[in-house]
């Protein structure tokens, strides 16, 4: 099932590094503006006139502060090139090790998803992985006898085999040819028909209307 979740326009600051008094004011104030701007798109500019620095350029001590302390991370990412990396909590010496993960997949940086694998990798791989369930299932199916399918838009009987039906090789083809710009456009997977046998129908007491290309077996 779908769900959407409704946040709020609200950011958690960590207590400690807001009262350090080690950090100046303004490294304490750049970091609750560097966690509020992260979805959105205020720039380095923006970001330094919000704190009362000059420019971009000025802000580099107070991230250098931050980074100290391990809010901040400054590095080199795989495809991205150097990038700021802005932690609620501060992370510990040992943890701060500024190396970029490459995705496994592609190569690109995957630091700001699940480590070793980037947001739209992740995304391919799933959709992969809900292809293999659902040919699994519809093979499972057809071997327990189950030949006739309910189309898509559920007003017609069909055999399993009936050319107007997704089958695993005409699924697969399409997400095959999907590759190539999955990870700029997503992937998608046309499910299989659900399959019944024509005793479940009969218990079910269909009433579709054959399909009149491939005219399914009268149950
Ligand atoms: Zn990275
Ligand atoms: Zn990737
Ligand atoms: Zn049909």
């Amino acid at each position: 099932m779908p769900f959407h979740a409704r946040t709020l326009p609200i950011v958690t600051v960590h207590r400690d590094t807001i009262l350090n008094p080690a950090l100046s004011p303004t490294s304490r104030l750049l970091y609750a503006v560097l966690l509020a701007s992260l979805d959105g798109d205020l720039g380095l500019e923006s970001i330094a006139s919000l704190v009362g620095v000059q420019n971009a350029e000025a802000l580099e001590p107070y991230l250098e502060e931050l980074e100290s302390v391990g809010v901040v991370e400054m590095g080199e990412h795989a495809g991205q090139g150097s990038v700021l990396t802005v932690n609620e909590m501060p992370t510990l010496p040992a943890q701060r090790t500024h190396a970029c993960v490459p995705c496994q997949e592609c190569g690109d940086c995957s630091c700001s998803y699940i480590k070793g694998i980037c947001q739209p990798c992740y995304y391919i791989r799933d959709t992969f992985e809900q292809a293999r369930t659902d040919i699994a299932r519809y093979k499972a199916r057809l071997a327990e006898g189950a030949t006739y399918a309910i189309g898509s838009n559920g007003s017609r009987l069909h055999r399993w085999d009936c050319p107007t039906l997704n089958t695993p090789e005409k699924s697969m083809a399409s997400l095959e040819e999907q590759k190539p710009d999955a990870k700029e456009r997503g992937v998608y997977w046309s499910r299989l028909p659900v399959l019944y046998t024509a005793e479940e129908l009969r218990l079910k007491g269909t009433k579709k209307r054959n399909c009149a290309i491939c005219g399914p077996d009268p149950l």
